[in-house]
């Protein structure tokens, strides 16, 4: 079971194995948390997303860091917010799980996450936490999962909402 917390911080400054982008479906940089990691990443990240060709919802890719603290980018591509009956639990739950995954198989022992689909992509805050954390939680039963997970909150709102959802019960909501 990995150490599950979370964190206010910008998640470009995060000196840890990996951060998780929350790109688009094309890879080629946007606003949001996605502008921010290019910016502080510098160009090299554009081209070598360029490479990979796009990715699904749901999915995960992997660059290097380039000129971020941290070693690695680990981009997925979150669902966008349709009402709830557009599979977007499943989506979301796949990004946390994918991403894992893939960064796991490159060694990362600690990882950060920004609250994927939760701004421009308008998934609802609360729900979106809870499936972060679940998911999380499940998949890091793995011995063979990176060892710390961080939740990067961009917000004092959304690290407040983080910590109540971490002191829940599991299962409850
Ligand atoms: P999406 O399109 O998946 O909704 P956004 O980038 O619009 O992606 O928002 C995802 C989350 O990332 C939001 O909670 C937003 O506040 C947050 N965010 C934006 N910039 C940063 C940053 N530099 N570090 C961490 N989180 C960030």
């Amino acid at each position: 079971m990995s150490l599950l917390r979370a964190i206010h911080a910008d998640i470009t400054t995060l000196d840890v194995d990996a951060i998780v982008n929350a790109a688009n479906s094309a890879l080629l940089g946007g606003g949001g948390v996605d502008g921010a990691i290019h910016r502080a990443a510098g160009p090299r990240l554009l081209e070598a997303c360029r490479k990979l060709g796009g990715c699904p919802t749901g999915e995960a890719r992997i660059t290097p860091g380039f000129d971020l603290p941290a070693r690695f980018v680990v981009h997925t591509v979150g669902p966008v917010w349709h009402g709830g009956h557009a599979n977007e639990a499943a989506l979301l739950a796949a990004c946390y799980r994918n991403s894992l995954q893939l960064a796991a198989e490159h060694g990362v022992q600690r990882i950060a996450f920004p609250a994927i689909s939760t701004g421009v992509y308008g998934y609802p805050l609360d729900e979106a936490t809870r499936i972060a954390i679940n998911t999380v939680r499940g998949v890091t039963e793995d011995p063979a999962m990176p060892q710390e997970v961080i939740f990067c909150c961009f917000s004092a709102r959304d690290l407040a909402m983080y910590e109540g959802e971490m002191l829940a019960p599991p299962g409850l909501g």
